[in-house]
C-alpha cells in the first residue's frame, strides 16, 4: 500500500458548503487534511462539478480555498450555537460569493456550472461561498448543527423529523460512537 495516497474525500454531506468544510476532518482531534495540495483541490472541484474551465488551481488558490473553508466552518459553528458569526468570516464569504462569475445551466441529465470569466477557480470557490450564504442565512439556518463527536464537530443540516440527528455522518462519526459503545458493553455470558 502506498503511503503517498491522499486521504479520500468525504462527499456524503448534501450541502455543498458543508461538504467543502469536511475536507478538513477531526479539527478537534487529529486533523486530516484532504486538500494537501492544489492537485487535490482540483480533484475535489471536479468530483463536485466545479472544475469549470479545466484550469489547474495554484498554491494561492489553495490558500484562498482553505481560508474560505475555515471561515465557513467558524461561521457555521456560530450559527449552530445560536451566536453571531465573526465579521471577518462573513466578509470573506460574501466577497467570494459576490464576485462569482459562474452560472448554472440546464442540461439533459441535470445542472452544470459554467463560467465565462478568466478566474474559474475563484468562481468555483464563489459557488461554494454562495452555498454557505444560502445554508447559513436561509431556511436551513435553524437546522444547522455541529456533530456531537467532540473530535469532529463537523457541520450538517438536521432534516430529521424529530430534529434529533447527532452525527455529521452515520457512516463515520455515528459508527465510531456505536463501536466505542459496543466495546464498553459487558461481554455476553
Ligand atoms: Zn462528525
Amino acid at each position: 500500500m502506498s503511503s503517498a495516497a491522499p486521504p479520500p474525500f468525504r462527499l456524503d454531506n448534501e450541502h455543498l458548503a458543508f461538504r467543502f468544510t469536511a475536507t478538513l476532518s477531526d479539527r478537534h482531534g487529529v486533523p486530516v487534511e484532504r486538500l494537501p495540495d492544489p492537485g487535490r483541490l482540483r480533484d475535489w472541484l471536479r468530483v463536485n462539478g466545479l472544475d469549470l474551465a479545466g484550469t489547474a488551481p495554484t498554491g494561492n488558490d489553495l490558500d484562498l480555498a482553505r481560508r474560505l473553508r475555515e471561515a465557513i466552518h467558524r461561521a457555521g459553528t456560530a450559527v449552530a450555537a445560536g451566536t453571531r458569526p465573526a465579521g471577518a468570516d462573513v466578509e470573506l464569504i460574501n466577497r467570494l460569493a459576490g464576485r462569482c462569475g459562474a452560472f448554472p445551466v440546464l442540461e439533459a441529465d441535470g445542472v452544470r456550472w459554467r463560467t465565462r470569466s478568466r478566474a474559474p477557480v475563484s468562481d468555483a470557490l464563489g459557488v461554494i461561498a454562495r452555498s454557505a450564504v444560502e445554508t447559513l442565512g436561509g431556511a436551513a439556518r435553524e437546522r444547522v448543527k455541529s456533530c456531537d463527536d467532540p473530535a469532529c464537530r463537523g457541520l450538517y443540516v438536521d432534516t430529521s423529523r424529530g430534529r434529533n440527528r447527532r452525527w455529521c455522518s452515520m457512516n463515520t462519526c455515528g459508527n465510531r460512537e456505536k463501536k466505542s459503545r459496543l466495546r464498553g458493553r459487558p461481554a455476553a455470558p
